[in-house]
């Protein structure tokens, strides 16, 4: 098992880690669970806990004790009473579901509960799935299962059924845009990838992404020129916002980087600054926010809105946003 610390997989997950705490505690330990959520949340840390808690000989305040010999066992990779299976390839097997069952019904050469993990159970292949409901149709007393998944609905409903259902939640806001700025990235940047994603590495590969940093700057600089003059605006199209429109992927995160900028606005002038998707740029949205009403800046939502929706009809990209520049600046004389 990889190093984890109960202090940083309490602090991710600390109502997840309560309720196993609480099954270990009353020795109220299942035949099968499943582990759910998304990327990022610590599904693998969570069920290292679970494991090594259920199976440490000395347990202190519901924490293991990390010096027993089934602790160092577990964190060496050689426990016999553990084991894991993960995809061969695209999906887990038949086969591999057999040998596991082989293997959790031989005698036990250790004392004490036998457990298995499927990593991304989602990925069990059917007849594969179908051998695993029938072993878990009849529980071993001492055997738990334990199934992690970001895909809870692709399991099938009888396995979902036969399972207790521990559920991840996604990394607070907060908590991620902490752990980017103790990786070196700035409070500005580490405000923006945080909207963009809530998983930890996503965040991190994005914050450092050129592609991304150029991206940040041009909408920011789109939503200066927006309130100039039509050709500065259209120029800056052209300019900075060519290479960004060459993928609607790329583009659609430039259409959502620039809805944050106005969300910002807006927030602003509600005074709701803790919000702020950049933090770099709130005393200049604070002047944008004096100068433009509700009205107009809920008109210009709509118009980036209805362009990310046409950016899905393949529209040409570059017209798109020369369209999408005079809309918003078209607001100004409309109310
Ligand atoms: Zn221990």
């Amino acid at each position: 098992m990889d190093n984890w610390s109960f202090e940083n997989v309490d602090k991710l997950q600390p109502v997840a880690i309560k309720q196993l705490q609480s099954i270990v505690q009353k020795k109220r330990i299942g035949h099968a669970y499943i582990i759910e959520g998304g990327k990022g949340t610590g599904k693998v840390k969570v069920m290292q806990f679970f494991v090594q808690l259920i199976l440490c000989e000395n347990p202190i305040e519901n924490v293991p004790c990390e010096t027993c010999r089934s602790c160092k066992r577990l964190k060496s990779t050689n426990h016999l009473n553990f084991m894991k299976l993960e995809p061969d390839g695209q999906f887990i097997k038949r086969g591999q579901i057999d040998d596991l069952i082989h293997e959790m019904s031989k005698t036990a050469i250790e004392t004490g509960r036998k457990i298995y993990v499927i990593h991304q159970a989602d990925q069990l292949n059917a007849s594969a799935a179908n051998t695993l409901l029938k072993f878990l149709e009849e529980p071993q007393s001492e055997v738990t299962a334990i199934l992690l998944t970001d895909r809870m609905h692709a399991l099938i409903p009888t396995i979902r059924s036969r399972c207790q259902h521990i559920s991840l939640a996604a990394m607070p806001q907060s908590l991620l845009k902490q752990r980017l700025i103790e990786e070196g990235i700035t409070d500005s940047m580490a405000s923006t990838v945080c909207r963009m994603t809530n998983q930890v590495e996503e965040a991190i590969n994005l914050a450092k992404d050129e592609h991304f940093g150029l991206a940040r700057k041009s909408v920011l600089k789109l939503v200066e020129v927006s309130g100039k003059n039509v050709q500065d605006a259209l120029m800056c199209i052209h300019e900075d916002f060519g290479p960004l429109l060459k993928e609607k992927e790329q583009a659609e995160q430039a259409l959502d980087l620039l809805l944050f900028a106005y969300r910002d606005i807006v927030a602003i002038k509600a005074s709701n600054v803790a919000v702020c998707t950049y933090p770099d740029m709130i005393h200049y949205w604070k002047q944008v926010a004096l100068h433009t009403t509700y009205e107009q800046l809920s008109k210009q939502l709509e118009i980036i809105l209805h362009a990310k929706q046409n950016l899905h009809k393949n529209m040409n990209r570059t017209l798109m946003m020369e369209q999408l520049m005079l809309n918003l600046q078209g607001v100004f004389t409309f109310v």
